[in-house]
């Protein structure tokens, strides 16, 4: 995570122009949506008070689509029209989807030439559904209760997403904010929201662990805090655990205490096991305040349930499934070779790490108390809403926004106006990287060095971002001077380009600003026309390479014929010459595979000069000595 001074001095909003922003958790359960007001972070509720809005879509029989709590009314009763958990969806293909048949929608793989980019398609009442279009409803849901609550048009969101989704699943967010109507500022990754929420931007450096265990969830992940950047050093987790399972437990201790008065040992209906499960998770949320829970109910065989659990039994149930989030916490501080003593703090998120046995073995892990002063549900929200508000410009010319990853590779030309990366898009920022990179010509001092932002090929495709020149270099052998030139983005997003030639140690360096009058939708434009070019680039970049090669060979040829021309008579000179003008001629044009095979035919038509030539320095060399002074 980087920082970036995004606003120009003297520009940032005025109190009277505040922008409306919103921070989205669009969570696989719930999502929830806030927003900074006079400088207070809330979650804001829909009308009827509620701020989880259930993360699902229904598709109604009168072509209406209803979202959140209605929906949820409807998943037993039309499973294949009501979409739950369509963030497991996200950016995957059909082959992706492992456990197809524990779920109940109909899939369905696009056709190749679909938009979805092979993103699988549910079938509904409503036709074919893409995970992206779902989302959309849950995102368009949100943003009208926020257009209600804050009476305005919004600037953008911050949408949150877990820290380990890869590009399809961040792009396929982004896709869904698009077709919401929503301009993302920015997806943030859920931990770092979590730690921005407890104002950990602004605390100690050091390292930081996010314990977030959700009702079907469980992430680890630990962040790195320095000069306010936060960098995800790994992430670890169990993606079917969370509170649901310790409701089965309650649900599965209920059937015990019951047993004897079911002797018939008859499966409970569904409509009982819904009631049984509902009261388990009650039962649960009860005890993280009380020290017993009275389970009563009535089942549909006229059976009364009335069971007491106290807290003691009910941590003795589940104290395996605690258990069970130690493994991915070692498993995560061993892959960022950490030891407990590196852990300054630890933050706890999702509505599961309420109960006190999670909390405690927590805290008897990393050995010190975790933070828990916010609403494990909301935190992730509201972090998501200081950084829109940061982001829409709304606080002092001096603030700065995080910014995780450069959104662009950057990189140098080369030979032949090919550009080749230094730093990859996407690196985590600060990054430094260094290139070594060499002459081209005989005796050549100076180099130009361009740096290009951009995930082209060729410059002419990529942006130019600045221009300096390396001037010094002790004149060599083509090839042979060593120029290590190195890139650095600092944590203000802050690129500095230095080069050095080593041997004599001349320097030259230049900064610049890489992401300043760059927007979103320029980067996309950017990331879209390099997958679409990229078997034209790739052509391009064959061809400039075959062309580089050429004229090297060319330049070199010539520079032997002058030093060692004698050696060669008319009819071999004629012969050389003569693949000489036929490489030129293939030059001129644009098949790289004419340029290679010219090539090919040149270095064979050299290669008895350049035996000839190899013969004669070693005869010069040896000429005046005795055996003993030759070294072999
Ligand atoms: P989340 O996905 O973060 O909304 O977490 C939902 C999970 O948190 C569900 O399993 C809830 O039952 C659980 N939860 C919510 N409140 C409490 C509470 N007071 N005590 C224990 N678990 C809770």
């Amino acid at each position: 995570m980087a920082l970036l001074q995004i606003s120009e001095p003297g520009m940032s909003a005025a109190p009277h122009q505040h922008k409306l922003a919103i921070g989205i958790d669009l969570g696989t359960t719930n999502s929830l949506v806030a927003t900074v007001r006079s400088g207070m972070s809330t979650v804001l509720q829909d009308q009827h008070g509620h701020a989880l809005l259930p993360s699902i879509v229904h598709y109604g029989e009168a072509q209406q689509v209803i979202v959140g709590h209605e929906a949820k009314v409807k998943q037993n009763a039309d499973p294949v029209n009501t979409i739950a958990s369509v963030k497991r969806l996200m950016g995957r293909s059909l082959k992706d989807i492992v456990d197809k048949a524990h779920i109940p929608y109909r899939f369905v793989s696009p056709p190749s030439d679909d938009a979805s980019q092979g993103m699988v398609l549910l079938d509904t009442r409503a036709g074919l559904k893409s995970p992206v279009e779902i989302s959309a409803e849950i995102l368009k849901t949100l943003k009208n209760r926020a257009q209600a609550a804050l009476g305005g048009e919004l600037t953008g969101a911050v949408i949150t997403v877990p820290a380990y989704f890869d590009d399809a699943q961040r792009q396929a967010t982004k896709d869904a904010a698009r077709l919401a109507g929503l301009h993302v500022l920015r997806l943030l990754n859920e931990p770092t929201a979590a730690a921005v929420a407890y104002g950990l931007d602004n605390a100690a450096e050091g390292v930081y662990v996010i314990y977030d265990l959700g009702g079907g969830t469980f992430d680890v992940s630990i962040l790195h805090l320095s000069k306010g950047i936060f960098e995800v050093l790994a992430t670890n987790g169990d993606s079917a655990l969370g509170g649901d399972d310790f409701d089965h437990r309650i649900y599965c201790w209920i059937l015990d205490q019951i047993r004897d008065a079911n002797p018939s040992k008859q499966p409970l209906s569904e409509k009982d096991t819904r009631l049984l499960l509902t009261k388990a998770r009650q039962a649960k949320e009860w005890l993280t305040e009380n020290e017993e829970a009275q389970i009563t109910c009535k089942l549909s065989s006229a059976y009364t349930v009335d069971v007491t659990l106290t807290a003691a039994a009910f941590v003795e149930l589940t104290e395996n499934l605690v258990r069970k989030t130690l493994s991915p916490m070692r498993k995560a501080m061993r892959d960022a070779s950490l030891d407990l003593t590196d852990i300054k703090g630890v933050v706890l998120v999702g509505g599961a790490t309420r109960m006190p046995h999670v909390r405690q073995a927590v805290q008897d892990f990393f050995q010190q108390a975790p933070l828990t002063n916010l609403d494990p549900d909301k935190v992730v929200a509201i972090g998501a809403a200081i950084q829109a508000n940061v982001l829409a410009g709304n606080r002092s010319g001096d603030d700065l926004l995080l910014l995780d990853v450069t959104p662009l590779s950057l990189g140098l030309e080369t030979m032949g106006g090919l550009v080749e990366k230094v730093i990859p898009r996407n690196s985590t920022l600060p990054v430094a990287r260094a290139q070594d990179f060499t002459t081209f010509k005989d005796g050549q001092t100076a180099m130009s060095i361009h740096v290009l932002q951009g995930e082209r090929d060729l410059v002419s495709a990529c942006r130019s971002l600045a221009r300096f020149e390396l001037r010094g270099i002790p004149p060599m052998a083509a090839g042979a001077a060593r120029i290590r030139v190195t890139f650095q983005v600092d944590a203000d997003g802050l690129l500095s380009v230095s080069a050095r030639e080593e041997t004599k140690g001349v320097e030259a360096s230049i900064s610049v600003k890489p992401s300043y009058g760059l927007n979103e939708d320029a980067i996309i434009d950017m990331l879209k026309s390099s997958f679409s070019e990229a078997e034209s680039d790739k052509k391009a970049r064959a061809l400039a390479e075959a062309k580089v090669d050429a004229m090297g060979i060319i330049s070199a040829i010539h520079i032997a014929l002058e030093q060692d021309g004698h050696l060669l008579n008319a009819v071999e000179k004629e012969a050389i010459s003569k693949h000489i003008k036929a490489l030129e001629t293939a030059l001129a044009g644009e098949q790289s595979r004419a340029i290679h095979d010219a090539t090919a035919a040149l270095n064979t038509a050299t290669e008895a000069f350049a035996a000839k030539r190899m013969d004669e320095s070693v005869s010069r060399a040896l000429a005046g000595k005795n055996i003993d002074e030759v070294n072999l």
